[in-house]
């Protein structure tokens, strides 16, 4: 049993109220109100925890039988039933705007409901005056809040790839001239990232100049070719190096650690230094302008930016080289998106036009089945009025595919029967409840699901939200087992919130499974976040013959009934 404080109990039981409050649960508007009673009741009495527990709240004011057995269950596991059921069916960036002082769930819900669902976008959206002009809020609480989401950004010790990357973009964008590159995390496109790296050919003259108004507390790093400050409140180091000795620079801030201490002990084994300020021969720098000449002069063949971590030490000259791997420009179909048939804010027509405009070749719908109902999910009626719509918007020219993102219901089932599933020209499962079963019921649902002959890709497979949640406790290799099995695709969801599956578990079955890169847009800007789903599947050495969505819509589609006929056999 883990050690849980009284502070512990009140709080999971505050923030279940909070939750429920933002959710506008309809049909039960006292539920929120119990779990706030009971916390009060919790903070009121004079019991030690351990008590508590031992006597199973019994006899506590306000603690009901449900609320104690959950409570007991988050005393011996951490979990929160009713806490994670709630934080489930809410965005992450959403659920992220807690952590900005003075805001509560109808606030929350408020920002929620006209479009503003992450820190990044309310921290644009104070800017823009968007919050100023929101019905409770006006000028002066919008300066407050925007004070108060710069903290909470600052705070935060890693970032979202996302977050990073529009930083480095940003830097380089204001180093134009000084031949920036995108370094160190972002570069090697890891999942979470905790400094913007980025390299420029120049001096600190050259880069303090450029960097005044957008780097803020910018400051040399003491004995290194660096310069430190914060954007945004996310940190940034901008190196620099002359032109002849920029390969040491990128290849080191272009490292994990542990291969930066690999190249190290290499020189050093070989009488060299490696330093930022170049790979050094008794104290002089060796002209080594590139990374590759760099690891030429180490006696090594230079490991692509991708295969740096330590997940591909054993495995990276197995994997193809870089020019082989799936790119944006590759994806030809947009699959798994959601419009304004459920929780999505655009238009089917709006979302197949932005996909063309990307220059991908197809949009594939994929909006929330029945038991979704937060999310508006589609009750079968409304499924085939949908797909009646589909099917004229195919005739009048737009490249559409029928789709949908069907809930996996408690033991596994879908939400839809087999012959709607049937009519539909794909098909994603996704769980979005009961995140709290055991992991050996989780594993089976999920394996159930998975074997069903209709389903071709699995959504976002653990249910995690980078930096707020891990996901559900489950057997991921006995589900991608069955899904080797079944032919079921896998997905790399390219929400930079999921980015699930996980690269390093894409890499482990990168031979046994096929994979989907799929946005999960809920906005036609949600479709470029393709590119961090790209970032994770060449970190995987996946090709584009491993992933369908680089299917051309026909082929997509062939191979959609090549797997359904392969079941059926
Ligand atoms: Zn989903
Ligand atoms: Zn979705």
């Amino acid at each position: 049993m883990l050690e849980v404080t009284r502070k512990d109990l009140v709080s999971v039981l505050k923030t279940t109220a909070d939750l429920l409050d933002l959710l506008g649960v309809g049909d039960d508007p006292f539920r929120a109100q119990a779990f706030r009673s009971a916390a009060r009741s919790l903070e009121a009495v004079d019991t030690e925890p351990e008590a508590l527990v031992a006597r199973q709240f019994v006899g506590i004011p306000k603690v009901g039988k449900a609320i104690a057995a959950d409570l007991l269950a988050y005393a011996e596991t951490g979990v929160f039933g009713p806490l994670e059921d709630a934080a489930s069916l809410i965005p992450a960036g959403v659920l992220s705007l807690f952590r900005v002082r003075g805001l509560g769930p109808k606030k929350i819900r408020a920002l929620w409901d006209a479009g503003i669902d992450s820190l990044e976008g309310l921290r644009e959206a104070c800017r823009d005056g968007r919050v100023a002009a929101l019905k409770g809020f006006g000028a002066k609480s919008a300066a407050s809040f925007l004070a108060a989401v710069e903290f909470a950004l600052a705070s935060q010790e890693r970032q979202h790839l996302s977050t990073a990357a529009e930083v480095v973009g940003a830097l380089c964008a204001r180093l134009n001239g000084l031949d920036p590159r995108p370094s160190g995390d972002v570069r090697r496109g890891l999942d979470t990232v905790r400094v913007a790296r980025v390299t420029v050919t120049g001096t600190p003259d050259d880069l303090t100049e450029r960097l005044g108004g957008l780097v803020e507390d910018l400051s040399a790093v003491e004995g290194k070719p660096v310069l430190a400050g914060r954007v945004d409140g996310v940190p940034v180091e901008v190196a620099y190096a002359e032109a002849a000795t920029r390969g040491a620079l990128d290849l080191l801030m272009g490292g994990s650690g542990p291969y930066r201490e690999q190249l190290r002990a290499q020189a050093s084994a070989r009488g060299l230094d490696l330093t930022g300020r170049g790979l050094l021969r008794g104290g002089q720098p060796l002209s080594t302008p590139t990374e590759a000449e760099v690891a030429a002069a180490l006696g090594l063949t230079l490991r692509p930016a991708e295969y740096r971590e330590p997940e591909h030490d054993d495995l990276w000259t197995t994997l193809p080289h870089p020019d082989e791997l799936v790119t944006v420009a590759s994806l030809r179909g947009m699959l798994h998106t959601h419009s304004t048939w459920s929780d999505g804010a655009a238009s089917l027509a709006d979302m197949a036009r932005e996909t063309v405009r990307l220059g991908h070749g197809y949009l594939g719908t994929g909006d929330h089945s029945r038991a979704a109902h937060y999310a508006n999910g589609l009750s079968i009626e409304r499924l085939l009025a949908q797909l009646k719509e589909v099917r004229e918007l195919q005739a009048a020219g737009l490249p559409l595919v029928a789709g949908a993102e069907v809930d996996i219901l408690d033991d596994g089932s879908l939400d839809y029967p087999d012959d709607v599933l049937e009519q539909l020209d794909y098909v994603v499962a996704s769980v979005h409840s009961l995140f709290t079963l055991d992991a050996a019921r989780q594993t089976e649902r999920l394996i159930h699901a998975v074997s069903h002959p209709l389903v071709t890709i699995l959504g976002h497979p653990t249910g995690r939200l980078l930096l707020r949640r891990p996901g559900y406790a489950l057997d991921l290799d006995a589900v991608l087992a069955a899904c080797e099995q079944n032919g079921t695709v896998v997905e790399i969801n390219a929400n930079a919130y999921r980015l699930d599956l996980d690269w390093r578990a894409a890499l482990r079955w990168r031979d046994r499974l096929k994979f989907a890169i799929n946005t999960d847009a809920h906005v036609p800007a949600g479709l470029a976040d393709a590119k961090y789903g790209v970032m994770a599947a060449r970190k995987a050495g996946l090709t584009p013959a491993q992933v369908v969505n680089t299917l051309e819509q026909s082929e997509f589609l062939a191979f959609v009934a090549a797997q359904r006929a392969g079941r059926s056999r």
